[in-house]
């Protein structure tokens, strides 16, 4: 495979909590083309949600190695993963997470605060990735006005304004009915098809359907992989 988007070779997470040992997540091999929509799938406590912190670079692996476009992050100082993390990734969680006391636009504009863009050029983003999840009429309200479904389309604007290399998604429909569910689903269809590449965590064997390839986890390891034909 040339050029993967996503490497993982060999990575290990073990915590240590009370002199337990927990191998949660353990010599995993990963290569993800670009543009692949991937779904991960397990049983509760198989190491997804690890497994897709380590992809964000919001922890960092015990042992292996990240390449993430061909450089290698998984020893990057604290200060420079942030970056990354900000930069070139895309986080849409099941708790949609956001920021109660700011506006939806103030929401999605924050992340880019931290980047070197001015402010006409995050004004344009943030307009255009409401525009994308169909909210434009929304960004001068507050989270707590709008439906789950609503924050949840407003969470994937957010991170779909910092172009990143990859979106990462942890059960993004967990917290939502099966309509709401279905239109966010949609959306990350959408911005497959645009070329985004999508990691997504889902318990619903419907919406795994959706992704290209299917990652199975047991007790943190690899057990299987499938490619739907179906996939997006
Ligand atoms: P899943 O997302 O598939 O439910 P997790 O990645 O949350 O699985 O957990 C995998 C294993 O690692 C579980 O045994 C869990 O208890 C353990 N684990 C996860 N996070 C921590 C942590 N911060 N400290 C200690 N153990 C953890």
């Amino acid at each position: 495979m040339s050029n993967p988007i996503i490497r993982l070779e060999g990575v290990q997470k073990v915590f240590h909590t009370d002199e337990v040992e927990t191998h949660a997540v353990s010599d995993v091999h990963i290569e993800i083309p670009r543009g692949q929509y991937v779904c991960i799938a397990g049983p509760s406590g198989s190491g997804k949600t690890t497994l897709l912190s380590l992809l964000g670079l919001l922890d960092t692996p015990t042992a292996g190695t990240y390449l993430l476009d061909g450089k290698p992050v998984s020893s990057l100082s604290g200060r420079e993963r942030a970056r990354v993390r900000n930069e070139q990734l895309g986080f849409v969680f099941q708790s949609f997470n956001l920021i109660g006391d700011l506006s939806v636009a103030e929401n999605i504009e924050l992340p880019l605060t931290y980047r070197a863009m001015p402010a006409s050029e995050r004004r344009r983003r943030v307009e255009a990735a409401l525009e994308r999840v169909g909210m434009s009429h929304r960004g001068r309200h507050l989270p707590a006005q709008l439906s789950g479904g609503q924050q949840q389309r407003v969470a994937v604007a957010r991170a779909v304004a910092g172009e990143p290399l990859v979106l990462l998604a942890d059960e993004p429909t967990g917290n939502l009915d099966s309509k709401n569910g279905d239109a966010v689903m949609g959306l990350l269809h959408e911005l497959h098809r645009a070329g985004t590449t999508i990691v997504m965590v889902t318990h619903n064997p419907e919406y795994a359907r959706h992704a290209q390839r299917t990652i199975h986890l047991f007790d943190g390891r690899i057990v299987e992989e499938s490619q739907h034909e179906r996939g997006a």
